[in-house]
């Protein structure tokens, strides 16, 4: 492809991208393919000669797109948002041209500089205290975009531990080993952190201690003070916390008011990951969480979350960057200009040394938003979480097990961790919405995040509608227990003897007994009720006993009442015991009529008897 042709190709590109992104509604946000899709749609080896364009480009339909599940879809309620926007998209088009490598200020002086300024302004949006900005002359803090947030942490370990290492070595006069030292190092995070703080601990090889979370699942701080104690006393060194404003499972918050006066009494090295809950602090009404960010030394989030600059771009501030430096410092010849120690060369704040030119979408995004357009970006899906946690409460069948915080709603059916999961895995079948659970200590629950810029409120009311419907035909089939062929409903019993159950119907409201056509309807015996029913379904149906612990419960709820049975209660009894029917009975219909009007009498007698 030369520059002519990539004119024409790059302007239908946009326009696909701009078409997908317009009717993304239409696609199924989560695939049906199965691992391996892909081997039978493109050819074992690479082209010998090169294809024309045209027919690369016709394939983007044919293999990419079957296999992609779709995160910028409103449908999307998985993770957290991974949103990108029209400029956000124009600044890597610019950046990718350019292509520079920004590991040092003369390596492409644009490239740092312009970090430089919009990691100042993004500070000043969520107002971090200015020791965290480049622009304080006597400060030694700035910020830095890293690739993702678990680099952040990891960064941040790494400095902590630099710095830790040099003030052991400078208190004792013993010559130490780093690596002997860095055993007798550890860390903290609570027990709701990001698995990236986990990783890091690993590959920096220190120990990890997580910390236990309340209610509301913020770290405990009287465990860390203890935990802190009982280290000390094992001679080993307290040296970095992890704390999490906006937890991945729940959007939990720790309390850095807190935790940070004890940290800085122990010179414990806070990083805040804030990864989701950050883009949030542009508004001052969100900023409560980020009280007592001054004790922090370092704080990271990602504007590709929820800032809508497209994955990758993680924002990193620290109020030393003397840490990283050393930290990072490796100064070979060919890296040395003539600006050196004057400006900021990014490679050593990185693991990595180039550095891709991401300041420009994150420029492109708050000038062409500006902070009023973030702002309602993020007080729209904080809104819209509002409407679908409204929706929930509505419904019994559901419960919300922790507050919900932001975008993200957490919630589960009441009853077995399984049933959630079940229904989750429904959901995500059907590919209609897409979510990802989180388990609460113990609790499994559906993570529901509003995610794209495009959600709406029909969205939130059809997707919760799809909740709701995928619920009632997941509960009406727990009900089925294994093996039952069939399950009856009350409209199917009506089909096959039109006339059963009107009286018993028009009466169905709970606890009031009626009378329908000149009959007491609404209280019954289960010895007349039973074989009635039967007899009414009966030709071609035999009724098994049922041994259900479930229905044994239930029963006996029923008895311990001392009530008269409501008619709702009756009929939901009758569904159950209808969905153990056998239909595989060979018998004349005869035959079956009285067995199984018996059976069906005795097993509800055995019931009741075992449990009176
Ligand atoms: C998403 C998330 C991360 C991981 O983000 P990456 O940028 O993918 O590494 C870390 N911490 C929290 C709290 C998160 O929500």
């Amino acid at each position: 492809m030369d520059w002519v042709e990539y004119r024409t190709a790059g302007k239908l590109m946009v326009d696909y991208i701009a078409d997908y992104m317009e009717n993304i509604r239409d696609r199924r946000v989560f695939p049906s393919v199965k691992p391996g899709y892909m081997r039978d749609l493109v050819p074992d080896l690479a082209p010998e000669e090169g294809e024309p364009w045209s027919t690369i480009f016709t394939d983007i339909e044919k293999v990419i797109m079957p296999g992609v599940t779709h995160w910028q879809s409103p449908q999307m309620h998985a993770y957290f948002p991974a949103l990108n926007s029209p400029v956000s998209l124009l600044g890597d088009m610019l950046s990718d041209a350019i292509n520079c490598l920004g590991f040092t200020w003369a390596s492409s002086p644009a490239c740092t500089e312009l970090e430089l300024i919009v990691m100042d302004w993004l500070g000043k949006m969520i107002n971090l205290p200015d020791d965290f900005l480049h622009t304080r002359p006597d400060s030694m803090g700035g910020g830095v975009i890293q690739t993702t947030a678990s680099e952040a942490t990891f960064v941040a370990l790494l400095a902590a531990r630099t710095e830790a290492l040099r003030k052991y070595r400078a208190m004792v006069d013993e010559e130490f080993e780093d690596a002997e030292l860095n055993r007798r190092l550890v860390a903290y995070c609570s027990d709701q952190a990001h698995s990236s703080v986990e990783k890091a601990g690993l590959i920096g090889l220190v120990k990890m201690r997580y910390i236990e979370t309340n209610d509301d699942l913020s770290m405990r701080v009287d465990c860390l003070i203890e935990t802190i104690e009982q280290d000390q006393q094992q001679g080993l060194i307290p040296f970095f916390l992890c704390a999490t404003l906006g937890t991945t499972g729940a959007c939990a918050f720790d309390n850095l008011t807190e935790i940070g006066p004890i940290c800085v009494a122990q010179d414990i090295w806070i990083h805040v990951d804030a990864a989701y809950a950050g883009t949030a602090f542009i508004c001052p009404e969100f900023r409560k969480w980020m009280n007592g960010i001054e004790f922090a030394s370092s704080f990271a989030f990602n504007p590709s979350k929820w800032m809508m600059v497209h994955f990758d771009c993680t924002a990193m501030w620290v109020k030393n960057s003397q840490s990283l430096h050393r930290t990072f410092n490796v100064d070979p010849l060919y890296l040395k200009h003539e600006n050196s120690g004057l400006a900021v060369d990014y490679m050593h704040w990185q693991i990595s040394l180039s550095k891709r030119f991401r300041a420009l979408k994150l420029w492109f995004v708050l000038r062409n938003f500006g902070i009023k357009g973030l702002q309602e970006h993020v007080r729209q899906g904080v809104r819209l979480a509002g409407l679908f946690q409204d929706q929930i409460t509505l419904d019994p069948r559901f419960e919300i097990p922790s507050a919900r915080h932001l975008g993200l709603v957490v919630f589960r059916l009441k009853g077995d961790n399984q049933l959630t999961e079940k229904l989750l895995k429904r959901l995500n079948s059907e590919g209609k919405i897409h979510c990802v659970p989180a388990s609460l200590k113990g609790i499994y629950v559906i993570r529901f995040t509003v995610t794209s810029h495009q959600t709406n409120e029909q969205d939130i009311m059809s997707d919760w509608k799809i909740i709701q419907e995928t619920a009632t035909a997941l509960i009406n089939m727990f009900k089925t227990p294994s093996g039952a062929r069939k399950t009856i409903n009350l409209a199917e019993a009506k089909k096959l003897r039109p006339d059963f159950g009107t009286s018993l119907l028009l009466s169905n409201s709970p606890m009031t007994p009626k009378v329908v056509n000149g009959s007491f309807v609404a209280i019954f015996e289960n010895n007349e009720v039973v074989p009635e029913f039967v007899r009414h379904l009966g030709n071609s149906l035999k009724l098994v006993a049922k041994q259900s612990p479930e229905l044994r419960r239930r029963i006996k709820g029923l008895m311990l009442t001392n009530k008269q049975y409501s008619l709702d209660s009756r009929i939901d009894l009758m569904n159950s015991i209808m969905a153990n029917l056998d239909l595989t009975s060979t018998e004349t219909p005869k035959q079956r009529r009285s067995e199984s009007s018996e059976d069906k009498g005795d097993a509800i007698q055995e019931e009741e008897e075992k449990c009176s």
